[in-house]
This record gives C-alpha cells, structure tokens and sequence, in this order.
C-alpha cells in the first residue's frame, strides 16, 4: 500500500482564537469498507429521488388523474428530483475522472486571475438569480500555476456555487487570487484562492470531516438548496493532484472561506 500521509489543515477561529485541526486524508486506512460505504451512500442517494419519482408516477395514475393543476405541481416536482439524479452522476463522474488523473502532474502554465476571472463570467447566470454580489480582487498580478484548467475552474465553481448556497440572501461574496509578492506570510512560492462569503458559517467540528464524500452539516437543507455532497470532495482531490492545500475558516452566523493553496509554475522568471 501506499505509505505517503497527507494532511488537510482546518483553521476555526473559535472566540478570537485559532483552532488548528489537521486532518489525515490518506484513503488507504480501509479501502475496503471506504468503498462500501460509498456504494451503499451512492445507491441510498439515487434511491431516494427515485422512489419518490416512482410515487408520483403511481398518484398521478390514480387520485391526481383528473386534476390538471395537481398534475403540473406533480410534475414539477418529478422534473425537480430528475435533475438532482443527473446533477448526482455528474458529480460522480466528475469524481471519478478527477481520481483517474490524480497521478498525473497538471502540465497546462495557466494565469490564475484571468482563470478565475472569466470562470465567475460563467457563473454570472448563477450569481444573478440568488440576487448575491460577487467581488473579484487581484493580487495575483499575473502569476502563473501548472494546473489543468478545466479542473481549476471546477475547483473555483464549486466553491462559489456553495458561497451562493450557504450564503446570506444578498449577501456579499470575495473571490480573491493573491501571488507570492502579495502573499508574503505564505513565504514559498505559492499562490492563495480564497472564496468568502457572509453567511451561515460551520460549526469548527464539522470542518476536519467537511471534505469527506457525502458529509454534510445538514442533509436536508443540502438537498433543498441542490447540493450533492460531493463538492468540496471534487474540490479536496482535484487540490490534491495540484500538490496544493485546502484550508477552511467558519465562524457561525458570520461566514466562511475556503482557501486553495497551489505553487506557482517555475515559469515564472521574476520568481527565484
Ligand atoms: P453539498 O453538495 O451538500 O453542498 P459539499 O461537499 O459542497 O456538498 O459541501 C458539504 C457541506 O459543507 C454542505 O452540505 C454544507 O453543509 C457545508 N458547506 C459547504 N460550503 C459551505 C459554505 N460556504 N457555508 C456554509 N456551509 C457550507
């Protein structure tokens, strides 16, 4: 097996004072029963919008036959629990894909805030209907990280969308690139990514099992808002293969950040 130990590191300010929890992800530790319980959890998900699919389809042959707008209601809510299956395989897939390239270094030099800058373009859609405001700010001033772009972009997604869900109604959400020159605390030649947002926050010990497949703070609430609870997992390995960090800060009833730490490409130049 695989002797390597890896560490997430969980920042909580709790009462002014920082909370440091470091969290093993090495996945060796039972693979047998990890994948077990990802079956089972994969399988109860899918059953469940399933079966409620299947209820439906029964009361509209029956008692809602006759009744055009319980019929519509009906179906809405079917359309509903059909996207969340699909949006489930998506996740899945994407997993999946992420864990197939995980031995393989990100060969693509990609200039971080132009990256994050057009992937909120994208999101603009997103941002608009949950009426929140999305500021960017570059400290990055150019700075270059080997990455593959299409799993950075997820990486930035998947932490806004969860800003847009777990964040206060109108509120404000950062996203913030900042480069080595700005970033002088982190010392090496890094850069930081940090998603902010001014909403529910999470409990400190929530955060150490945040990352974990499935792990939510509250399972109904996620489902409601269309999370999967695979997400930040998406997010944890695709940091992973980019030899980076994912840190969480929460404070509850303020909000959280998420931040990714990634190196900086040796190319470069200004850089020693
Ligand atoms: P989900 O699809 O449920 O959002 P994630 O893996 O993305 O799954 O996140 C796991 C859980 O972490 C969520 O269910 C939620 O409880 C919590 N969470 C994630 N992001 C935030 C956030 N920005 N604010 C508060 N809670 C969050």
């Amino acid at each position: 097996g695989r002797s390597e130990v890896r560490y997430d590191v969980h920042i909580a300010p709790a009462d002014g004072n920082l909370v440091l929890t470091f969290e093993d992800t090495s996945d060796a530790k039972d693979l047998v029963s990890f994948r077990r319980d990802f079956v089972a959890n994969v399988s109860h998900e899918l059953r469940t919008p399933l079966a409620s699919v299947v209820g439906f389809i029964e009361t509209l042959r029956g008692a809602a036959k006759d009744d055009p707008a319980a019929r519509d209601r009906f179906l809405d809510i079917m359309e509903g629990e059909a996207h969340r299956m699909a949006h489930l395989v998506d996740d899945l897939l994407s997993l999946s894909r992420v864990e197939e390239s995980e031995r393989k270094r990100p060969t693509t030099v990609v200039d971080i805030a132009v990256l994050a800058n057009s992937t909120l373009k994208q999101l603009d859609p997103q941002i608009a209907a949950a009426k929140a405001t999305v500021s960017f700010e570059d400290q990055a001033q150019g700075t270059m990280v080997l990455a593959d772009e299409g799993q950075l972009r997820q990486v930035i997604s998947n932490l806004v969308e969860n800003a847009l869900r777990y964040g206060a109604k109108q509120g404000n959400i950062t996203v913030g690139v900042y480069g080595p020159a700005y970033e002088r605390r982190l010392r090496q030649n890094c850069i930081r990514l940090a998603v902010r947002d001014e909403g529910e926050g999470i409990a400190a010990h929530h955060l150490p099992r945040l990352a974990e497949r499935f792990y939510r703070v509250d399972s109904h609430r996620s489902r409601e808002v269309g999370g999967t609870g695979l997400g930040l997992a998406i997010v944890k390995h695709i940091v992973h293969r980019h030899r980076g960090h994912l840190l969480i800060e929460s404070v509850e009833g303020k909000g959280s950040t998420f931040t990714v730490i990634l190196p900086v490409s040796d190319q470069n130049p200004q850089l020693s």
